[in-house]
């Protein structure tokens, strides 16, 4: 990938897309190829191939996903299924139909097996049931795989699949109904500290155990793999470590300041008791992640204050 090469990153204003880009940009890349969901719908196939036969790009980086955290995956079960499908599909078929050098598209440590052993091998995918509340979610991000990998063995296309673990970072979600645990609980202590709450509420029992990546770290893997990895295999990447929700939250309650009581409503689902990935593929190659959780989250939280609360502050909400 010279520093002249046409790149597309797809779903550049997401949590990954975003960190690839700017990854991207620090590094000297300019001929980047970008649009938004206005500009192009990618569940619109022929708007994809117009796209593809004009802008002809030579490498792609599919971030474009339709993601949520553990309630929003078990309420919109449909949307997750239908929109992931369509985009990966369009993407996919369209980068090699016009030409793609390479492409990466993105899994997700959530479409393991629910019971797979840990850490979370790569050839653990398929071996199991998967955890009901992603399930639509997990089924079309498995098709996104082996597609990429049917692609490579029937017309030799360039396609790899990295398998992230969870990831926070700047450009998060941070609506409290669809979001994932970390940005969700960064906003619950902050207003529960500036509003003077002795309370915060964490979903579930607080045991399951969760692996955290920041997004930088994940596009210098993305930026790793696209320049040193052509193989069919998928390749797990992840920090090799993980933490209980309770552990997290009270991290999180630490980095912003939070010194109330810390509730659990059992109510609310645990989602699959761990999820670990074994790194081992990727640590061989010689990647490591740099970004240690706290320091990650400490960053995230002021990035959550300089663009998330205090817009909502100017607003008035
Ligand atoms: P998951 O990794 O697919 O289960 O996705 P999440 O990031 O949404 O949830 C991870 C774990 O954090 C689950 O056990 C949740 O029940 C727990 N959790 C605790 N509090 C919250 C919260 O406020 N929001 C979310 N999304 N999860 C929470």
């Amino acid at each position: 990938m010279d520093k002249g090469a046409k790149i597309y990153v797809a779903g550049h204003r997401g949590l990954v897309g975003s960190a690839i880009l700017r990854r991207l940009q620090a590094e000297g890349y300019q001929n980047l190829v970008l649009r938004t969901r206005k500009e192009l719908d990618l569940t619109d196939q022929r708007a994809v191939y117009r796209f593809f036969e004009e802008e002809r790009p030579e490498y792609v980086f599919l971030a474009a996903a339709k993601v949520g955290g553990i309630l929003a995956n078990a309420t919109y079960p449909a949307d997750f299924i239908r929109e992931n499908l369509l985009i990966q599909t369009n993407v996919i078929d369209a980068a090699y139909r016009y030409g793609v050098k390479k492409l990466l598209f993105l899994g997700s440590s959530c479409i393991y097996p629910k019971y797979a052993p840990q850490p979370m091998k790569e050839e653990y995918l398929l071996t199991g049931p998967l955890e009901p509340t992603n399930e639509a979610y997990a089924v079309a991000k498995i098709a996104g795989i082996e597609m990429v990998q049917a692609y490579r063995r029937q017309y030799g296309f360039n396609g790899i699949s990295l398998m992230p673990t969870n990831l926070y970072g700047p450009g998060d979600n941070f609506d409290l109904e669809t979001s994932h645990v970390i940005p969700a609980l960064l906003r619950k202590f902050h207003e529960a500290k500036v509003s003077g709450r002795w309370e915060v509420v964490v979903w579930g029992t607080g045991t399951p155990r969760r692996e955290f990546l920041h997004v930088d770290d994940l596009a210098d893997a993305a930026l790793f793999l696209m320049r040193h990895y052509d193989g069919e295999e998928i390749v797990n990447v992840g920090v090799g470590e993980d933490i209980s929700i309770r552990e997290l939250a009270e991290l999180i309650a630490k980095v912003v300041g939070f010194r109330g009581k810390i509730v659990y409503d059992t109510s609310k689902p645990d989602g699959t008791p761990r999820k670990l990935l074994d790194v081992s593929r990727l640590f061989s190659m010689g990647w490591r992640p740099r970004i240690p959780l706290e320091e990650g989250l400490r960053q995230t939280y002021a990035w959550f204050q300089a663009h998330v609360a205090e817009a909502r502050g100017a607003r008035g909400g």
